[in-house]
Protein backbone atom coordinates (compact mmCIF):
# COMPACT_ATOMS: atom_id res chain seq x y z
CA UNK A 1 0.00 0.00 0.00
CA UNK A 2 1.97 3.37 -0.87
CA UNK A 3 -0.92 5.97 0.18
CA UNK A 4 0.41 8.97 1.06
CA UNK A 5 -0.80 10.91 3.55
CA UNK A 6 0.31 14.44 4.90
CA UNK A 7 -0.92 15.16 8.68
CA UNK A 8 -0.80 18.71 9.84
CA UNK A 9 2.57 19.71 8.02
CA UNK A 10 3.96 22.26 8.59
CA UNK A 11 7.53 23.50 7.11
CA UNK A 12 10.13 26.20 7.14
CA UNK A 13 13.22 26.69 5.47
CA UNK A 14 16.66 27.88 6.85
CA UNK A 15 15.63 31.40 6.70
CA UNK A 16 12.51 30.36 8.82
CA UNK A 17 9.82 31.61 6.47
CA UNK A 18 6.90 29.42 7.02
CA UNK A 19 6.01 27.75 3.88
CA UNK A 20 3.63 24.82 4.59
CA UNK A 21 0.89 25.35 7.41
CA UNK A 22 -0.67 22.93 8.92
CA UNK A 23 -1.03 21.15 5.90
CA UNK A 24 -3.07 18.02 5.38
CA UNK A 25 -4.66 15.62 2.52
CA UNK A 26 -4.25 12.09 1.23
CA UNK A 27 -2.79 10.50 -2.41
CA UNK A 28 -4.45 7.52 -2.87
CA UNK A 29 -2.84 4.73 -3.72
CA UNK A 30 -2.33 3.60 -7.60
CA UNK A 31 -3.98 7.00 -8.32
CA UNK A 32 -2.57 10.44 -9.98
CA UNK A 33 -2.78 13.14 -7.38
CA UNK A 34 -2.11 17.10 -9.18
CA UNK A 35 -0.64 19.71 -7.29
CA UNK A 36 -1.46 23.22 -9.34
CA UNK A 37 -1.60 26.57 -7.44
CA UNK A 38 0.54 29.60 -8.27
CA UNK A 39 4.35 30.03 -8.01
CA UNK A 40 5.66 29.83 -4.78
CA UNK A 41 2.83 28.16 -2.88
CA UNK A 42 4.76 25.15 -2.00
CA UNK A 43 4.13 22.57 -4.73
CA UNK A 44 7.77 22.03 -5.05
CA UNK A 45 8.62 21.66 -1.02
CA UNK A 46 5.53 19.24 -0.99
CA UNK A 47 7.61 16.88 -3.86
CA UNK A 48 10.82 17.48 -1.73
CA UNK A 49 9.19 16.56 1.77
CA UNK A 50 8.03 13.16 0.01
CA UNK A 51 11.36 12.39 -1.44
CA UNK A 52 12.88 12.94 1.71
CA UNK A 53 15.04 15.73 0.54
CA UNK A 54 13.60 17.67 3.67
CA UNK A 55 12.02 16.80 6.56
CA UNK A 56 8.95 18.26 8.37
CA UNK A 57 9.24 20.90 10.88
CA UNK A 58 6.25 19.44 12.76
CA UNK A 59 3.27 16.81 11.98
CA UNK A 60 3.97 13.73 9.64
CA UNK A 61 3.74 12.19 6.16
CA UNK A 62 2.69 8.72 6.10
CA UNK A 63 3.69 6.15 3.01
CA UNK A 64 1.40 3.19 3.36
CA UNK A 65 1.24 2.91 7.63
CA UNK A 66 4.69 3.66 8.00
CA UNK A 67 5.65 7.35 9.15
CA UNK A 68 8.29 8.35 6.04
CA UNK A 69 10.89 8.88 8.74
CA UNK A 70 10.77 5.52 10.14
CA UNK A 71 11.32 3.67 6.47
CA UNK A 72 15.45 3.23 5.47
CA UNK A 73 16.38 5.38 3.16
CA UNK A 74 17.75 2.85 0.52
CA UNK A 75 13.88 1.20 0.49
CA UNK A 76 12.68 4.91 0.04
CA UNK A 77 14.87 4.84 -2.69
CA UNK A 78 13.40 1.80 -4.20
CA UNK A 79 10.09 2.81 -3.56
CA UNK A 80 10.00 6.20 -5.26
CA UNK A 81 10.96 7.58 -8.99
CA UNK A 82 11.46 11.19 -9.56
CA UNK A 83 10.62 12.27 -13.00
CA UNK A 84 12.19 15.96 -13.53
CA UNK A 85 13.02 16.86 -16.86
CA UNK A 86 16.14 18.91 -16.62
CA UNK A 87 17.74 16.75 -13.91
CA UNK A 88 19.76 13.65 -14.06
CA UNK A 89 20.79 13.29 -17.54
CA UNK A 90 24.17 12.49 -18.26
CA UNK A 91 26.59 12.93 -20.97
CA UNK A 92 26.53 9.67 -22.75
CA UNK A 93 24.00 7.30 -25.11
CA UNK A 94 19.96 7.45 -24.45
CA UNK A 95 20.51 4.16 -23.78
CA UNK A 96 22.46 4.52 -20.98
CA UNK A 97 20.68 7.08 -19.91
CA UNK A 98 17.38 5.12 -19.33
CA UNK A 99 19.47 1.58 -18.36
CA UNK A 100 20.96 3.56 -15.42
CA UNK A 101 17.94 3.27 -13.29
CA UNK A 102 18.51 -0.49 -13.32
CA UNK A 103 21.58 -1.67 -14.53
CA UNK A 104 20.65 -5.54 -14.60
CA UNK A 105 17.65 -4.49 -16.75
CA UNK A 106 17.67 -7.18 -20.18
CA UNK A 107 17.96 -5.26 -23.32
CA UNK A 108 14.05 -6.44 -23.95
CA UNK A 109 13.14 -4.60 -20.26
CA UNK A 110 14.91 -1.39 -21.68
CA UNK A 111 13.25 -1.59 -25.02
CA UNK A 112 9.89 -2.15 -23.47
CA UNK A 113 9.87 0.46 -20.86
CA UNK A 114 11.35 3.11 -23.71
CA UNK A 115 8.29 1.63 -26.00
CA UNK A 116 5.97 2.49 -23.22
CA UNK A 117 7.24 6.17 -23.17
CA UNK A 118 6.41 6.41 -26.68
CA UNK A 119 10.88 6.49 -27.38
CA UNK A 120 10.09 4.60 -30.75
CA UNK A 121 12.85 6.77 -32.74
CA UNK A 122 15.36 5.98 -29.64
CA UNK A 123 14.26 2.13 -29.83
CA UNK A 124 14.82 2.28 -33.99
CA UNK A 125 18.15 3.20 -33.62
CA UNK A 126 19.35 0.94 -30.73
CA UNK A 127 18.25 -1.48 -33.10
CA UNK A 128 19.89 -0.51 -35.74
CA UNK A 129 22.78 0.14 -32.86
CA UNK A 130 23.61 3.29 -32.81
CA UNK A 131 22.51 5.91 -29.90
CA UNK A 132 22.04 9.60 -29.57
CA UNK A 133 24.35 11.39 -27.36
CA UNK A 134 22.09 13.92 -24.85
CA UNK A 135 24.93 15.77 -24.90
CA UNK A 136 25.62 18.27 -21.80
CA UNK A 137 22.69 18.44 -19.29
CA UNK A 138 20.53 16.76 -22.45
CA UNK A 139 21.39 19.84 -24.42
CA UNK A 140 20.89 17.81 -27.72
CA UNK A 141 17.32 16.73 -26.66
CA UNK A 142 14.26 18.77 -26.49
CA UNK A 143 12.21 19.35 -23.43
CA UNK A 144 9.71 16.62 -24.16
CA UNK A 145 12.21 14.31 -25.24
CA UNK A 146 14.32 14.65 -22.06
CA UNK A 147 10.97 14.26 -20.37
CA UNK A 148 10.45 10.79 -22.55
CA UNK A 149 13.74 9.69 -21.59
CA UNK A 150 13.05 10.30 -17.89
CA UNK A 151 9.72 8.87 -17.76
CA UNK A 152 11.33 5.45 -19.80
CA UNK A 153 13.85 5.35 -17.28
CA UNK A 154 11.12 5.33 -14.13
CA UNK A 155 9.23 2.43 -16.12
CA UNK A 156 12.60 0.54 -16.13
CA UNK A 157 12.74 1.28 -12.21
CA UNK A 158 9.57 0.10 -11.74
CA UNK A 159 9.31 1.63 -8.45
CA UNK A 160 5.61 2.43 -7.16
CA UNK A 161 5.65 6.21 -6.37
CA UNK A 162 6.48 8.60 -8.87
CA UNK A 163 6.91 12.42 -8.38
CA UNK A 164 6.85 14.12 -11.52
CA UNK A 165 7.44 18.01 -12.09
CA UNK A 166 6.23 19.33 -15.65
CA UNK A 167 6.48 22.97 -14.20
CA UNK A 168 10.13 23.21 -16.29
CA UNK A 169 8.39 21.21 -19.50
CA UNK A 170 9.26 24.00 -22.15
CA UNK A 171 5.67 23.79 -25.03
CA UNK A 172 6.94 21.31 -27.53
CA UNK A 173 3.70 21.25 -29.35
CA UNK A 174 5.68 18.39 -31.71
CA UNK A 175 6.26 16.07 -28.79
CA UNK A 176 2.57 16.56 -26.88
CA UNK A 177 0.56 13.75 -28.27
CA UNK A 178 3.98 11.52 -27.33
CA UNK A 179 4.21 12.99 -23.91
CA UNK A 180 0.56 12.52 -23.39
CA UNK A 181 1.01 8.64 -24.27
CA UNK A 182 4.00 8.21 -21.60
CA UNK A 183 2.37 9.87 -19.15
CA UNK A 184 -0.98 7.79 -19.49
CA UNK A 185 1.43 4.74 -18.49
CA UNK A 186 3.00 6.03 -15.30
CA UNK A 187 -0.45 7.24 -14.26
CA UNK A 188 -2.09 3.89 -14.62
CA UNK A 189 0.48 1.57 -13.19
CA UNK A 190 1.70 3.88 -10.41
CA UNK A 191 0.83 6.45 -7.40
CA UNK A 192 1.93 9.73 -8.96
CA UNK A 193 2.19 13.20 -7.37
CA UNK A 194 2.61 15.37 -10.06
CA UNK A 195 3.38 19.60 -10.08
CA UNK A 196 0.57 20.08 -13.35
CA UNK A 197 0.81 22.64 -15.63
CA UNK A 198 -0.52 20.75 -18.67
CA UNK A 199 -4.32 20.62 -18.74
CA UNK A 200 -4.30 17.46 -20.09
CA UNK A 201 -2.61 16.24 -16.88
CA UNK A 202 -4.56 18.12 -14.96
CA UNK A 203 -8.24 16.72 -16.24
CA UNK A 204 -6.67 13.34 -16.32
CA UNK A 205 -5.92 13.36 -12.20
CA UNK A 206 -7.80 11.65 -9.95
CA UNK A 207 -7.85 14.41 -8.01
CA UNK A 208 -6.57 18.07 -7.86
CA UNK A 209 -4.53 20.00 -5.41
CA UNK A 210 -4.90 23.58 -5.42
CA UNK A 211 -2.50 24.78 -2.73
CA UNK A 212 -2.28 28.74 -1.63
CA UNK A 213 0.68 29.94 0.24
CA UNK A 214 1.01 26.61 1.23
CA UNK A 215 -2.10 25.46 2.38
CA UNK A 216 -4.81 23.66 0.41
CA UNK A 217 -7.67 26.37 -1.00
CA UNK A 218 -9.84 23.37 -3.06
CA UNK A 219 -9.26 19.76 -3.98
CA UNK A 220 -11.25 17.37 -5.99
CA UNK A 221 -11.49 16.17 -9.60
CA UNK A 222 -11.34 17.90 -13.00
CA UNK A 223 -15.45 18.38 -12.72
CA UNK A 224 -15.80 18.66 -8.80
CA UNK A 225 -13.57 22.07 -9.20
CA UNK A 226 -15.19 23.18 -12.43
CA UNK A 227 -18.54 23.06 -11.00
CA UNK A 228 -17.75 25.15 -7.86
CA UNK A 229 -16.67 27.71 -9.95
P1 LIG B 1 7.10 25.93 -9.67
O1 LIG B 1 5.75 26.42 -9.29
O2 LIG B 1 7.18 24.48 -9.87
O3 LIG B 1 8.21 26.49 -8.81
P2 LIG B 1 7.29 28.02 -11.51
O4 LIG B 1 5.92 28.55 -11.31
O5 LIG B 1 8.43 28.73 -10.85
O6 LIG B 1 7.34 26.50 -11.12
O7 LIG B 1 7.56 27.93 -13.05
C1 LIG B 1 8.51 27.05 -13.58
C2 LIG B 1 8.57 27.29 -15.08
O8 LIG B 1 7.27 27.14 -15.66
C3 LIG B 1 9.03 28.69 -15.41
O9 LIG B 1 9.89 28.60 -16.51
C4 LIG B 1 7.75 29.42 -15.76
O10 LIG B 1 7.99 30.40 -16.74
C5 LIG B 1 6.88 28.32 -16.31
N1 LIG B 1 5.47 28.57 -15.96
C6 LIG B 1 4.99 28.84 -14.75
N2 LIG B 1 3.66 28.99 -14.79
C7 LIG B 1 3.30 28.81 -16.07
C8 LIG B 1 2.05 28.82 -16.77
N3 LIG B 1 0.90 29.06 -16.15
N4 LIG B 1 2.06 28.57 -18.08
C9 LIG B 1 3.21 28.33 -18.71
N5 LIG B 1 4.42 28.30 -18.12
C10 LIG B 1 4.46 28.54 -16.82
P1 LIG C 1 6.20 26.29 -5.89
O1 LIG C 1 6.80 24.98 -6.27
O2 LIG C 1 4.72 26.22 -5.68
O3 LIG C 1 6.59 27.40 -6.81
P2 LIG C 1 8.10 26.22 -3.73
O4 LIG C 1 7.82 25.04 -2.90
O5 LIG C 1 9.22 26.14 -4.71
O6 LIG C 1 6.76 26.69 -4.43
O7 LIG C 1 8.39 27.46 -2.81
C1 LIG C 1 7.56 27.82 -1.70
C2 LIG C 1 8.23 28.97 -0.97
O8 LIG C 1 9.46 28.51 -0.39
C3 LIG C 1 8.58 30.15 -1.84
O9 LIG C 1 8.34 31.32 -1.10
C4 LIG C 1 10.05 29.97 -2.10
O10 LIG C 1 10.66 31.21 -2.27
C5 LIG C 1 10.54 29.32 -0.82
N1 LIG C 1 11.70 28.43 -1.04
C6 LIG C 1 11.75 27.40 -1.93
N2 LIG C 1 12.93 26.77 -1.85
C7 LIG C 1 13.65 27.41 -0.89
C8 LIG C 1 14.96 27.23 -0.33
N3 LIG C 1 15.75 26.25 -0.76
N4 LIG C 1 15.35 28.08 0.63
C9 LIG C 1 14.54 29.07 1.07
N5 LIG C 1 13.30 29.30 0.60
C10 LIG C 1 12.84 28.49 -0.37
Amino acid sequence: DHEITFEHVSFSYENGVSVLNDLSFTVEDGKTTALVGPSGSGKSTVISLISRFWDVDNGEIRMGNEKLRDIRPDALTEEITCVFQDVYLFNDTILNNIRMAKPSATMEEVTQASRLANCHEFIMQMENGYDTLVGEGGSTLSGGEKQRVSIARALLKDAPVVLLDESTSSLDVDNEKEINHALDHLMAEKTVVVIAHRLDTIINADQIIVLDEGSVREKGTHQELCRQQ
